[in-house]
């Protein structure tokens, strides 16, 4: 229900509608309570429920967090080797990897695992992550501390680690039955949860979920929004109905609540917007992503987004001296005259900054208005190893979570994520089958705000034999861009 007073309205508002905590201090992380003034209204709202069980999750955190007596008990334990029978707390340690955009799908999908089975989220951050966010969880800490027991996670959790569950599963010693059976204590210190593209068909039966329940200790590795697969289980629906009514909003309320640029990363931000957004009547952004393993040719590229933009009326038209459009198709909008555009590219390249900008250089629009097109930074290519790198990524990503109007590069899970946090259905530039062939149709409007999950469970357990994965609940369909993911509508 809206909030009555003006104040209440005002706070209400800060704290997106409750899903944030007013307790934190407000210099420490200044993007947590001023982002939503750089934003349209979400035209999503948190239920009441998901705003209690934050709180509560909140409360879990606290009580179970680094530098309190339970965790210190519960490291015990994981030094010990041993699970221990029964704990007041569990925990789901997540690990990086992949891109930024990869590992904020990760992360989120995390926390709805560690919301839906009463766990505390840890991160292990590496040098190259630490900084990039703020802690979000109020009076206690999200880092895995300096002292912590397992110290080497990249040598420790790989595809043929024994402590990943697979490995648990397929080694035979415990079948899945035996799993089952086994009482917690006789199981390791910690389970390694092996979710990497192609495995994430590992855990998403209930017996399977039903063992891991069992350990204390769970580390994660996942590169894609596993969070959707969740909404196929018969065991998890009625709480994420409660928890998420609007389904295409599970990932902008995750994000939201989650990530929060830190002060240096909100430095690049701020000082961008102000300089190059404030002023725009509309902004419009437009991400070009050019994987390295699908080199799509410049030409093509621009000549996809040229397509796109026309059959979506999305860049201005440039107007010619003689008053004639020069693209043959313009039809100047009405309402467009003295009108300020402002373009955010986003790219590794500068290469279609340049060309989009030199087509606006010294022209007027069609209708009077005026375009003004900017790059933040060009990479060249993709460093995940260097914490500079990744935190003008993050800022762009949010640069872009400020447009009115979105374009994404299919495929892309920096895309995902910039769209997803600004609540925004995206246009999406489609991949053709061939880097040299164009893409038909140019792009498609995006019928919902969630990530695609790439790599969906090749089964899902308890579901009518020979049903597709797109048709288990009305609910998850197949992706725009990637036929075989599945997502959220
Ligand atoms: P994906 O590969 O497109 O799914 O996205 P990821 O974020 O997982 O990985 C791509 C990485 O390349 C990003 O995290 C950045 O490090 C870098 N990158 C890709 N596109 C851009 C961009 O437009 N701007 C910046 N600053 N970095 C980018």
């Amino acid at each position: 229900k809206p909030a009555a007073s003006p104040q209440h309205r005002q706070a209400d508002v800060r704290l997106l509608g409750g899903l944030l905590s007013p307790a934190f201090d407000e210099q420490s992380c200044r993007s947590r309570y001023t982002s939503y003034l750089y934003r349209r209204p979400s035209p999503f709202r948190p239920s009441p429920y998901l705003v209690e069980r934050l709180r509560r999750y909140e409360a879990r955190h606290r009580r179970c967090g680094p530098g309190s007596p339970l965790f210190k008990e519960a490291v015990e334990h994981l030094r010990s080797g041993r699970n221990a029978a029964r704990s007041d707390c569990q925990y789901a340690v997540w690990t990086p990897f992949n891109g930024l955009g990869n590992r904020m799908l990760a992360l989120a999908s995390t926390f709805l695992y560690a919301l839906l089975t009463d766990r505390v989220l840890l991160v292990h951050a590496p040098h190259e992550f630490d900084g990039l966010f703020c802690n979000p969880f109020p009076g206690s800490s999200w880092t895995l501390p300096a002292d912590f027991p397992i110290a080497d996670f990249e040598g420790t959790f790989t595809m043929t680690s024994p402590a990943s569950y697979k490995n648990m599963k397929q080694a035979g010693a415990i079948s899945g039955d035996h799993l089952i059976n086994v009482t917690a204590e006789a199981l390791p210190a910690y389970v390694f949860l092996d979710l990497i593209q192609s495995y994430t068909g590992a855990a998403f039966c209930e017996a399977d979920q039903r063992v891991l329940a069992k350990f204390n200790w769970m580390v994660v590795k996942s590169d894609v929004y596993f969070a959707t697969a969740f909404f196929l289980m018969p065991a998890y629906r009625r709480e994420l109905a409660r928890l998420f009514p609007d389904k295409e909003a599970v990932f902008h309320h995750l994000s939201r609540y989650l990530f929060h640029p830190s002060n240096d990363v909100w430095g690049i931000v701020s000082r961008f917007y102000e300089a190059y957004l404030a002023g725009a009547d509309e902004r419009l952004g437009l991400q070009v992503r050019v994987f390295p393993e699908l080199p799509v040719p410049f030409e093509t590229m621009y000549g996809q987004i040229m397509r796109c933009s026309a059959q979506e009326d999305l860049l201005p038209k440039v107007a010619r001296e003689d008053g004639e459009a020069r693209n043959s198709s313009a039809m100047p909008p009405p309402d467009g005259a003295r009108k300020m555009t402002s373009i955010l590219v986003t790219s590794l390249s500068p290469e279609y900054y340049e060309r989009i900008r030199g087509v606006y250089r010294g022209n007027r629009t069609g209708t009077g208005g005026r375009v003004a097109v900017h790059q933040p930074s060009h990479e060249g290519a993709q460093h995940t190893e260097a914490r500079g790198h990744n935190q003008r990524a993050l800022a762009e990503i949010y640069l872009l979570s400020f447009c009115d109007r979105i374009v994404t590069t299919a495929v892309s899970t920096f895309g995902y994520v910039a769209h997803g946090l600004a609540g925004v259905r995206p246009l999406m530039l489609l991949r053709s089958p061939s880097p040299e062939m164009p893409a038909e149709p140019p792009c498609v409007r995006s019928l919902s705000v969630e990530p695609c999950l790439h790599a969906p469970p090749q089964q899902v357990c308890d579901a009518p034999e020979g049903s597709g994965i797109g048709a288990i609940v009305p609910y998850v369909r197949h992706c725009e861009d990637v036929h075989r993911g599945v997502k959220l509508f």
